[in-house]
């Protein structure tokens, strides 16, 4: 409601607040709204299962992630990762290796961003040192090796963007290696598919051992970078 006041002001008061009308009869309470929805774990998960057989371990180990399916069906349907699983027959790591899959499993299960624990996971350094994987890639823990069978699962369900090498990139590798081959007559042929020549030097991008001199260049062959002298 407007007042025309055609009057001089003269005084005036500030109005008290009647008791009885600022309060509406029944206020609603003020609940919290819950972000996050209530997830009982179904009867049955789809999981994949990654073998690792790492030389600091006697035997193999089997790493299972299982994942959830949310809002299924709708829009916003998302695969999230629920829980993991190691089994392996050797028992040497077993007490710290158990205590790891609860702290993950527990991580996936808050749900939201999980992919931070790859970083966290892959840059935990042995003190004994890290050992090499077939094909050359370095792998400075057997935690950092789990942390890369996460990363994998995470890049397969679509969490984390893998970055593909485009199929050029590829090509020339693939002809830069057949000519350093060709010219290091002395590679034998052993047949380790897979593995990149054995005097390739660590490559500091992607810790694999395959960086190679070629025309006074070190090309690595596995993830490309290049560095001329
Ligand atoms: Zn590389």
């Amino acid at each position: 409601m407007t007042v025309k006041i055609s009057n001089k002001i003269v005084g005036y008061r500030v109005k008290k607040a009647d008791p009885e009308a600022a309060q509406p009869a029944a206020q609603p309470e003020n609940k919290p709204v819950e972000m996050n929805e209530y997830i009982e774990r179904p009867d049955f998960l789809l999981g994949t299962t990654y073998k690792i057989k790492p030389p600091v371990a006697e035997h193999a180990m089997y790493i299972t992630i299982n994942d959830i399916l949310l809002n299924e069906g709708t829009d916003h349907e998302s695969r999230q990762p629920y829980e993991v699983f190691i089994n392996s027959k050797s028992m040497e790591h077993f007490q710290w290796v158990i205590a790891l899959t609860r702290v993950v499993s527990a991580v996936f299960r808050k749900g939201g961003d999980v992919t931070f624990l790859v970083e966290e996971l892959r840059s935990v350094y042995d003190p004994n040192g890290g050992y090499f994987k077939k094909g050359g890639v370095f792998m400075p823990s057997l935690v950092a090796e789990i942390g890369a069978v996460i990363e994998k699962h995470l890049k397969a369900i679509g969490l984390i963007e893998s970055e593909e090498m485009s199929e050029v990139t590829k090509r020339i590798l693939a002809e830069k290696r057949a000519e350093f081959e060709a010219s290091h007559t002395t590679a034998t042929n052993d047949d380790k598919a897979g593995d990149y020549p054995p005097n390739a030097t660590m490559c500091g991008k992607c810790n694999t051992k395959a960086v190679i001199v070629m025309d006074g260049c070190a090309t690595c062959l596995s993830c490309g970078d290049s560095k001329c002298s």
